[in-house]
């Protein structure tokens, strides 16, 4: 059985004022039992805030993106261990926004996912197509290559063992339009086959989650697809109203 996860994407937003406002009534909306894994990845300046507001609670904290540097002469960057030291569980790697405004490759990513799953932070792999890519009719392939840098090595394989996959098709990202259940559950059950082709066992206990435009009005019917195991989330996290429906419809 996978347990559901849903994932909170705060992006470049909030103040402090505001990110205490959200977690409390996160907090507080989801109570101590909710039947999905429940993660908020704010941006690293309010990891210490939010997560003295997390202790105790069944809420985890992630990070939303990492260097694949240990340490040094890196201005801006922050290290996996940093992000341990700020005890998260989770960060996620491999953005769409990260691989576009920021020119990471499939080699780089695949570099910061081991690096994240060996300091003992879950990695979350996001993939996903462009708008024009799934026109010309090649979701799949691109997303067998994203994967594949990963799956390509050793160490990626083993870092795989206990991570998380974000299917996340671009041009659902920010822009209203949703893949609908039974695109998402393509691609999902495609990459669950591509996964099983190396470890059937691996594949089956891998959580992928889908994000785009994911809100409390399509949560339900994207999360009952076979292959679904939940969300990554975007806008939606920013309210905690609806990132409470999404969290509750996760089951
Ligand atoms: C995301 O950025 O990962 C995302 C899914 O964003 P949104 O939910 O806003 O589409």
């Amino acid at each position: 059985m996978r347990r559901s996860l849903v994932a909170g994407n705060w992006k470049m937003n909030g103040s402090i004022a505001g990110t205490r406002e959200l977690v409390e009534a996160v907090k507080v909306g989801l109570g101590e039992d909710n039947a999905a894994e429940v993660v908020i990845c704010p941006p690293y300046v309010y990891l210490g805030e939010v997560g003295s507001l997390l202790a105790k609670s069944p809420l985890v904290l992630g990070a939303q993106d990492l260097s694949q540097q240990a340490g040094g002469a890196f201005t801006g960057e922050v290290s996996a261990s940093m992000l341990v030291d700020m005890e998260c569980g989770y960060v996620i790697v491999g953005h769409s926004e990260r691989r576009a405004i920021y020119g990471e490759s499939d080699a780089l990513v695949a570099e910061k996912f081991i690096t994240a799953s060996q300091a003992g932070l879950t990695p979350i792999l996001c993939v996903g197509e462009l708008l024009e890519e799934r026109e010309n009719g090649d979701t799949e392939s691109v997303v067998a290559r994203q994967l594949d840098a990963v799956l390509g090595s050793e160490v990626g394989m083993d870092a795989l063992r206990s991570a998380v996959i974000a299917y996340e098709p671009v041009w659902a990202i920010g822009t209203g339009k949703t893949a609908t259940p039974e695109q998402a559950q393509d691609v999902h059950a495609f990459i669950r086959r591509r996964i099983a082709e190396w470890d059937a066992a691996v594949a089956e206990n891998m959580r992928i989650l889908y994000g785009g435009s994911v809100k409390s009005g399509n949560a339900a019917e994207l999360f009952s697809m076979q292959d679904i195991d939940g969300g990554l989330i975007g806008g939606a996290s920013l309210v905690a109203d609806e990132f409470l429906t999404i969290c509750k419809a996760a089951l």
